[in-house]
């Protein structure tokens, strides 16, 4: 379809208003606009946070010569005609308000060449008026450049705020725009430096791993669609599993039709899902797609498209809770059903999908475990998880070949790996000490300095301030190498300089910020955690299982592997030939 400026009585009927707020506005719209020319690569680079520049390169079917200057008309557009396609919209755009508000606020310079011309078009606008129009050799696709945003409106430039978190915001857009089109290949740059890329291989589950980084990845749960009885509401997508959670709400992403929307009804419909699965106050990770069919949902809401109606609600609500309640209960089985337990299983599947990722992996799963599986006695995190998923009080018997704590429980006995539930309790600590007032720091009598190698990067402010966080000071010492003045309070004893180069040297540098920290977390538990071969005395171990027993997620370390096994009274009997 060409682009034509929208009759009167369909432009009435839009949804209107102002859309461009900040960078992260524009480079939504611009985004969109590329996923709906069907682009298969978009590049999107920022300066400044984007109020510098930001430029979306995508390798579309770029704009028609002719009809260049119309795209930037207002309510023009090539995707919808009359009235009643407002009922069925499968684009992303529909509105052709999103070039005209853009082009009035900044300036902007298109370039674009489209299927089957020869050559293309550069077109420049400031304050939306055009200022250069003429033929420009171009490669397939189109090239839009937002210079100076706002930059004929003071008032507006004023209310954006630091480049580092304008610059979140253009992330974590991108980000979410990866993970509802894994099939896409994006590239976000920042200053000229890639921050985040999704391959596009056409699985979700590689793009998480992109966004959020491996050991994260590892507890996600996926949706497994549906696909018995005639609903015509598909949900799919992953969920984490109870071992990962988040202070925030804002890793819940929720897709309809293809759309990133903010919807109360299914955000709540997940939360439900989790009750009584998470501590209070803590949110899941989720990326939900729902898809219904068009006529189902009316998108023509909000004028940045960000919110949807349904025209059926409580089904869609019901089929989102089923589906994230099927996620959870699928791997972590409740007591009732402990012999189908796909616990372990879906765990190795989801590492050794990680291992041809390539990506790391952490500790492998352990042969005891499988062995364990094999001969039906379950990890303990399978079999009698309580609501709260709390522990029993356990009576530590002894230590079994400096790894392991025997302990007798109310059903039977444990044995209990003492690297991984230390790494469990610190990890909830190191949470909460996080949230809270930081944790606690220690002063180097002697500054480290750290060399830090290729492949790990150079450290951005964002990053520096998350480490202070953490107890940690350090400051650039020129080059790539740091000064540690300072390190978090349970390196005491360790290996302080091997400790700070692991930190360093955290592939997830790379990624996003959270999944980042997140590793840092689990890295600093690892290594304040009690290793396997040294030997505990009883009140060590007593201490220890105290402390595992308060916390959240007993049954599981921080990389997802089983903190202890079980062995029921009941086993017991049974294979002495006493049942
Ligand atoms: P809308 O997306 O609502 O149609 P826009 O103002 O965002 O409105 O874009 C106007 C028109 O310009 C679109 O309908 C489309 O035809 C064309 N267009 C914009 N960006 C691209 C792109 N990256 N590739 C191809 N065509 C584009
Ligand atoms: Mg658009």
């Amino acid at each position: 379809m060409s682009i034509r400026v929208l009759p009167e009585e369909v432009a009435s009927r839009i949804a209107a208003g102002e859309v461009i707020e900040r960078p992260a506005s524009v480079v939504k719209e611009l985004v969109e606009n590329s996923i709906d020319a069907a682009a298969s690569n978009i590049k999107v680079e920022m300066r400044q946070g984007g109020k510098r520049l930001i430029r979306v390169i995508d390798d579309a079917h770029g704009i028609p010569s002719a009809e260049v200057l119309l795209a930037f008309e207002r309510y023009a557009t090539s995707k919808l005609g009359a009235v009643n396609d407002l009922s069925r919209i499968a684009t992303l755009g529909f509105r052709g308000e999103a070039l005209s508000s853009i082009a009035a606020v900044s300036h902007v310079t298109l370039v674009t060449r489209a299927k089957g011309e020869e050559v293309g078009t550069l077109l420049r606008l400031e304050g939306g008026k055009v200022v250069r129009h003429e033929p420009h050799g171009a490669a397939r696709g189109t090239i839009v450049t937002v210079e100076n945003i706002f930059y004929n409106m003071p008032a507006r430039q004023k209310f954006l705020r630091s480049e580092a978190t304008e610059a979140r915001h253009v992330s974590e857009l991108v980000t979410c725009y990866a993970m509802a089109y894994p099939r896409l290949r994006f590239s976000l740059l920042r200053d000229g430096r890639t921050t985040f890329q999704a391959k596009g291989t056409g699985e979700l589950y590689d793009v998480l791993v992109d966004v959020y980084g491996a050991e994260i990845a590892q507890h996600m749960l996926e949706i497994v669609a549906d696909s018995r009885g005639k609903s015509t509401i598909s949900v799919s997508g992953f969920v984490s599993d109870p071992a990962v959670h988040r202070s925030t709400g804002r890793h819940l992403l929720t897709l309809v039709n293809g759309r990133w929307v903010r919807d109360r009804l299914i955000n709540y419909a997940i939360r439900e899902a989790y009750h009584t699965v998470l501590p209070r106050g803590r949110h899941p990770i989720a990326v939900v797609q729902v898809v219904l069919p068009p006529d189902q949902v009316d998108v023509n809401v909000h004028p940045a498209k960000s919110e949807v109606r349904f025209r059926n609600s409580s089904e869609v609500f019901a089929a989102v809770q089923k589906a994230t309640r099927g996620a959870l209960a699928r791997e972590m089985p409740v007591p009732r059903e402990p012999s189908r337990a796909t616990w372990l299983p879906a765990f190795e599947t989801r590492q050794r999908r990680l291992v041809e990722l390539g990506g790391r992996t952490g500790p492998r799963p352990g042969e005891l475990a499988l062995e364990v599986q094999r001969s039906a006695v379950q990890p303990a995190a399978a079999v009698e998880r309580s609501a709260s998923g709390k522990l029993p009080m356990l009576r530590v018997l002894g230590q079994l070949g400096r790894t392991y704590i025997i302990a007798e429980g109310p059903t039977g006995m444990y044995l209990i790996d003492q690297h991984a539930a230390h790494e469990r309790v610190l990890y909830e600590r190191f949470q909460t000490e996080r949230a809270g007032s930081g944790m606690s720091s220690q002063k180097l009598l002697e500054p480290l300095v750290v060399e830090v190698g290729p492949r790990q990067r150079v450290l951005s402010e964002e990053h520096l301030a998350g480490l202070s966080d953490f107890g940690f000071d350090v400051e650039p010492f020129g080059g790539d190498t740091y000064l540690v003045r300072a390190v978090p309070a349970i390196l005491q004893g360790t290996d302080q300089e091997q400790a700070m180069i692991d930190i360093l040297d955290q592939e997830g540098m790379a990624g996003t910020v959270q999944a980042w920290e997140e590793k840092v977390t689990i890295n600093l538990a690892c290594h304040g955690a009690t290793k396997a071969g040294s030997t505990l005395t009883m009140q060590d171990m007593q201490e220890l299982v105290r402390q595992l027993e308060e916390t959240s997620l007993p049954r599981t370390c921080p990389h997802g592997r089983p903190t202890m096994l079980h062995v029921s009274a009941e086993r017991l009997e049974r294979e002495f030939g006493r049942k």
